[in-house]
């Protein structure tokens, strides 16, 4: 077989066959990630062929992650593939927010405009594959996010069962919502996150369901395809800086392997520096860097309204310390309040996005103040999940009723409030002029 999952900590050693059940080694446990040996066509065939697909009507050509398939070559075919032409999210000039930042110029490249409203389907659709590839009947994840919401779709879509399994407390009822929806089986436990993957590791060896949680390599590889996309939208020149939101930092891992890959290929000559941003109440990444640790130190209680990113224990850190070490790339922490007004700005802008998104506007603001970045640099923020995954938060927002975690009211800067008036031409009239 032309691709290998490989251990990330002994690649030598351990290498497995992508026929097998395995998310991590089962030798050393390390992190697994893909590697094609399969030589690549040159580089400008490769351009030419990607963008001739974009005039085609084949579901494989009409996807934004299986058009650069060239690049995802790890079955003898694709008829496993399940598509909801996921991946084509544009990238937006937003002047307002560049004024916000302190740059001349910011792009958002929004993953948001996905099928299920978030970057997740650009993994889903590849990890789904893989399921069908095993011969798997049900798939299963634990969160109640948007990783939940983008599995129940792309398993439903390609007949498979979808389970997801919800920790007690935490549940956002806009993204639960679409999984329902979607069709999952959903799953109460009484047990905090890593009891219930516990759980159900145990329960998908005796079952055999195959875990779509964020360390599956395969979710890993779709996501990449998304700075490939993005280069390709921007005809192969590259941006200074790459700005997102750090979580599991799955996204992170994602985007310095696509760049490793681009390099290798002669697409790119330079990849852009990464600056991956955290909120500060959930940031264990940045504290590891700050301390020049060599190992992350989980955050046992990680707290932020960024539910996305409200992540103490990052899956795929060792993976995402080489993207930043390969970037020079930087990592910072932004505030409640900072994102608050962030996403705001974006807002104002037509475009919109949910909280773990505008993180990224925030920490640019913040990198452009301390000098990290130039006001002439090109700037690419990824926008990762779209406007109406949190209306509450929105609605508190321009309420001026959120509070943070700690329950300390946020200051809405832009607050747009409703304003009751009465059944009366005149007053309104008034009001208006
Ligand atoms: C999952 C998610 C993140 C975090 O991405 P990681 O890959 O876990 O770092 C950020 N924003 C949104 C909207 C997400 O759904």
């Amino acid at each position: 077989m032309p691709a290998e999952l490989v251990a990330i900590a002994h690649p030598e050693t351990e290498r497995f066959s992508t026929d097998e059940v395995i998310y991590t080694s089962p030798v050393s446990g390390s992190l697994l990630e893909l590697q094609n040996s399969d030589p690549l066509p040159a580089p400008d065939a490769l351009k030419k062929l990607w963008r001739e697909r974009r005039m085609s009507n084949h579901p494989l050509d009409r996807s934004g992650v299986w058009r650069y398939r060239e690049l995802l070559s790890f079955w003898p075919k694709f008829d496993h593939v399940v598509s909801l032409s996921e991946g084509n999210t544009p990238i937006l000039d937003a002047p307002h927010a560049a004024q916000f930042a302190g740059l001349d110029h910011i792009q958002f490249k929004h993953q948001g405009y996905n099928p299920t409203g978030s970057f997740k389907d650009n993994g889903m659709t590849c990890g789904v594959a893989q399921a069908r590839h095993l011969g798997m009947n049900r798939v299963a994840c634990v969160s109640t996010g948007n990783t939940s919401a983008s599995m129940a779709a792309y398993a439903s879509a390609g007949g498979l069962q979808p389970i997801i399994f919800i920790p007690n407390g935490n549940i956002a009822y806009g993204k639960l919502a679409q999984a329902l929806e979607y069709g999952a089986q959903t799953l109460q436990v009484d047990a905090n996150f890593d009891e219930i993957l516990a759980l159900v590791r145990t329960l998908a060896e005796r079952l055999g369901i195959y875990l779509l949680n964020s360390i599956n390599p395969f979710r890993i590889e779709g996501q990449k395809t998304i700075m490939v996309e993005m280069m390709d939208q921007l005809d192969w020149n590259e941006p200074d800086w790459v700005v997102l939101p750090g979580g599991n930092l799955g996204n992170t891992a994602a985007f310095g392997k696509g760049f490793r890959e681009m390099l290798a290929a002669g697409l790119i000559k330079k990849a852009p520096r990464l600056a991956v941003i955290q909120a500060e109440g959930s940031a264990p990444f940045v504290e590891m860097y700050k301390q020049g640790a060599t190992a992350l130190t989980a955050n046992p209680k990680p707290e932020t309204l960024a539910t996305a990113i409200r992540i103490g224990d990052p899956v795929s850190w060792p993976k995402a310390v080489q993207s930043i070490d390969d970037s020079n790339g930087v990592v910072e922490s932004v505030t409640e309040q900072e994102i608050s007004d962030a996403k705001a700005t974006i807002g104002r802008c037509g475009i919109g996005c949910e909280p773990a998104s505008a993180a990224t506007l925030a920490g640019v603001r913040k990198l452009v103040a301390a000098g990290v970045i130039k006001p002439t640099d090109r700037v690419v923020s990824i926008l990762t999940g779209h406007v109406l995954k949190d209306p509450d938060y929105v609605y508190k927002y321009h309420t001026e009723k959120l509070d943070d975690p700690q329950g300390n009211r946020l200051v809405s800067r832009f607050a747009n409030k409703p304003v009751v008036v009465p059944n009366d031409p005149d007053a309104i009239a008034e009001l208006l002029s």
